[in-house]
């Protein structure tokens, strides 16, 4: 039994701004909630809860004064985004990395698209660092003066704008050195297409789709059997076209005896293959070889439901295949999968860099106070705070006047 418990926190947060000095504060809220065996752990729960939202959520909220929006919610807002293109990338390379294996696409297509998504996180990381929420202050300001008259900001203390410090920079040279990790991942998906052009290890339709002398590459028939849970068995041999010696030639061994078989597995209709294992001889590189593959083929055929009875039939099929080098297979394979593994892993790493950067610009900014709602605005007496209220109302409701005075197209 698991109990429950949830609430909403709701206080100030209250900032000095960076830009003018001024001092104010907004409503902050949010919705928490606590699991626990008792409802007494539950209850504790909810307020770690309630604590960790406190310490750790940041409202993006400008100064009313200067519209500055501070480093500590500039930091927060970036981090949060880091943190989400990183852990859409790694996905979004994985589920690639798999399509790719599995010769969904032809590897040098999956090994550009891994490339492409490394440059779209790249750039995505790079628009968030560089993305500057102070390139408007006058758009801030407005915005924050709408939460003013709506009380859900209050000014404590005015500002002056001329009296501020600079931003921090939006980059540094942590960026710069993340951002090459962003590169390296684009060039390493690059790698394997880079090595197959160089090496000469053509492209085929095949099953391996790189193929040469020392591989193995497998032939599929077109023939289909009904046997129980896809057990069977091959005894397969070659007759080549041409001379090749030293091949070798397997498929499927299972074995069967009493079992238990699912209703839904007493007919089933595997794909019957042959794998022939290449010598590694330098004579056959950039040949193009053909031959004939006959199999027998022994299965467990259900004649009811309950019993079964041991089928034979032969299949046949001839194949053609285009080698290039010695053990191209095996080297492209191994260039493709560290190559695009090297991607995926660099651009987490980036993205990781970028989000500890950023995080590293919210706790290293001056933090916000917490005040309960009940807190009185400490620096101006009442009927000052009204008065600067109503005044921020007049200017809203003029800038308002003044939009609608202006012409259509002007505005
Ligand atoms: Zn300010």
């Amino acid at each position: 039994m698991s109990y429950q418990a949830s609430g909403t926190i709701k206080c100030w947060k209250k900032y000095d701004c960076l830009g003018c000095g001024a001092v104010f504060r907004h409503r902050f809220e949010r919705a928490v909630s606590g699991q626990g065996g008792t409802a007494e752990q539950a209850e504790a729960n909810a307020q770690q809860a309630g604590i960790a939202a406190l310490q750790n959520q940041v409202d993006t909220i400008p100064c009313p004064e200067c519209g500055r929006v501070q480093p500590r919610m500039v930091g927060h807002d970036k981090n949060n985004t880091h943190f989400g293109l990183t852990v859409f990338f790694l996905i979004a390379g994985v589920v690639l990395l798999l399509v790719g294996a599995n010769d969904v696409t032809t590897r040098d297509v999956s090994a550009y698209g891994m490339a492409g998504l490394a440059l779209l996180a790249l750039l995505a990381h790079f628009l968030t660092a560089q993305s500057d929420p102070n390139a408007n202050q006058d758009a801030n300001r407005a915005r924050a003066l709408e939460k003013v008259q709506s009380g859900a900001v209050e000014v404590i203390r005015t500002g002056d704008p001329s009296n501020g410090e600079p931003q921090p920079p939006l980059t540094t040279g942590g960026h710069t050195v993340y951002l090459a990790l962003a590169l390296g991942a684009v060039l390493a998906a690059l790698v394997p297409v880079a090595m197959r052009q160089l090496n000469g290890w053509a492209l085929a339709d095949a099953d391996p789709p790189v193929l040469g002398p020392g591989d193995t590459f497998r032939v599929t028939f077109p023939d289909k059997i009904d046997c129980v849970k896809s057990l069977w068995r091959g005894s397969p041999q070659v007759t080549w076209d041409q001379p090749v010696n030293g091949a070798a030639v397997f498929a499927e061994t299972s074995t069967w005896g009493n079992m238990s078989v699912k209703s839904s597995e007493l007919h089933t209709a595997p794909t019957l293959w042959a794998d022939v294992k290449l010598p590694p001889n330098a004579d056959l590189q950039d040949k193009e070889l053909s031959g004939t593959i006959t199999m027998p083929v022994e299965y467990p055929y259900a004649n009811t439901s309950s019993t079964m009875i041991d089928k034979n039939t032969t299949v046949r099929k001839q194949f053609n295949v285009k080698l290039s080098k010695v053990n191209a297979w095996k080297s492209f394979r191994a260039f493709w999968w560290s190559g695009l593994g090297a991607s995926i892993l660099l651009t987490l790493l980036a993205g990781w860099g970028f989000a500890r950067l950023a995080a590293r610009m919210k706790w290293d900014s001056p933090p916000d106070l917490v005040e309960s709602l009940d807190t009185p605005p400490e620096d101006l007496p009442p009927d000052e705070l009204a008065r600067r209220r109503d005044e921020a109302r007049a200017a809203e409701e003029q800038q308002q006047q003044e939009q609608r005075d202006r012409k259509p197209w002007e505005r």
